[in-house]
């Protein structure tokens, strides 16, 4: 077709169109230009195109592209942006791809615009006068962040496809289930005092390390009462993180700051954990009243099931040849899940080389992934009905 790249060509263009996410504003990019690379393409396969700008974000955007009409059919799904590098790491341009060893290297190689240059790869085999459901394309914004792009996508879309596909890096396994993750911020307000004096302050760290072994218990209570043995690491996780409160040895400590993440299992809610923390925490909260708070330090994203038996997972299994699997790491999967369709996360590329110095896609990826979408396309677009 006209205009439209090959996919190495797409792959390059896509790489070299920087739209890193960072919670610090020096790094945080928007991704206009490789929102309306996306559009550009997807307006020439045929797709009508709407672009949605993503509140609360500096400047980002989800496109959402449409092929065919009517109710149901396959939303094939991603994030535009990457995370930021560490140059002097790389031993090539991470914002251009340089194929070398078979392997393409770049930022957002596998963790996820490759994913796209094989969505448009596919299509230019489509005729739209096939399909009897409609193909959709998302690419969503801030993912490596807050998945600001996908929260607002799912409240705001009424579109209803059958399945999603979210290509992220699993070397193409159907994952159908992931922890979810949030982190709070605990901090106790004490009063400051000289350290000569004890009884005229409350010592913040003092307070601190009790909540740290309230903490800790909770940690094991959390192990002990929940499990699903298709992780690796089979229980909820409790992390202490950072630390800080104080200033000097001879002041007793009017503050202190707790940084902690929580990873919840699926079948449990945000709500569910963090009630656990708070009814642990409440006899701390009762013995120093208004001195603990505990703040939200970015929003949630919930855990992720997509429940079995499913005739999508088996069709999935079937054409990947891989069995279903559970993953670590939270993605855009649960909010996609709210559209009402059945989701899965399954996509080129390692998870290992995501978020690396020198990440790549092999080119054993291509003539796999291209197949497999192509199937996915007939299977749920052209040959349903
Ligand atoms: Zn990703």
């Amino acid at each position: 077709m006209k205009n439209l790249p090959a996919f190495n060509e797409a792959l390059q263009k896509l790489i070299s169109s920087p739209s890193i996410s960072s919670t610090h504003e020096n790094w945080d990019q928007g991704n206009e230009d490789i929102i309306n690379l996306l559009s550009s393409w997807f307006e020439t396969l045929g797709f009508s195109i709407s672009i949605q700008k993503v509140p609360n974000t500096r400047n980002k955007f989800n496109m959402l592209a449409k092929l065919g009409s009517g109710e149901g059919g396959l939303l094939l799904a991603g994030h535009s942006d990457t995370v930021p590098f560490d140059e002097n790491k790389w031993q090539s341009n991470p914002l251009s791809v340089t194929e070398k060893d078979n392997k393409f290297f770049g930022l957002g190689t596998c963790d996820m615009k490759g994913f796209f240059a094989f969505i448009v790869q596919a299509c230019k085999q489509l005729d739209a006068k096939q399909l009897n459901k409609p193909l959709y394309v998302l690419a969503t914004a801030d993912e490596e962040t807050t998945m600001a792009g996908a929260r607002f996508f799912s409240q705001t879309q009424d579109i209803k496809p059958d399945v999603a596909i979210i290509g992220e890096p699993t070397n193409l396994a159907p994952v159908v289930m992931h922890k979810g993750h949030m982190s709070h911020r605990i901090i106790v307000e004490g009063q400051s005092g000289h350290s000569s004096k004890p009884s005229l302050g409350v010592n913040a760290i003092e307070i601190m390390y009790q909540v740290i072994g309230t903490l800790l218990s909770l940690k094991n209570l959390l192990a002990n009462n929940y499990q699903n043995t298709a992780f690796d690491v089979t229980s909820p996780t409790l992390n202490l993180g950072a630390i800080k409160g104080g200033d000097n040895a001879n002041r007793i400590c009017g503050h202190c700051e707790l940084d902690i993440d929580m990873r919840s299992l699926p079948g449990m809610t945000d709500n569910e954990l963090i009630s656990c923390l708070t009814e642990a925490l409440k006899p701390l909260a009762e013995k120093y009243p208004g001195r603990i708070t505990i703040d939200e330090l970015h929003p949630s994203s919930p855990s992720f099931e997509q429940t079995l038996p499913s005739e999508f997972i088996e069709t999935a299994e079937h054409l990947s040849g891989h069995k279903c699997c559970a993953v670590n790491y939270a993605t855009e999967a649960p909010f996609i899940q709210t559209l009402g369709c059945q989701t899965i996360v399954m996509g080129p590329g390692s998870i290992d080389q995501a978020h690396q110095p020198n990440e790549f896609l092999s080119f054993s990826e291509i003539k796999k992934t291209d197949t497999l979408l192509i199937n996915m396309i007939t299977k749920y677009c052209i040959n349903a009905n």
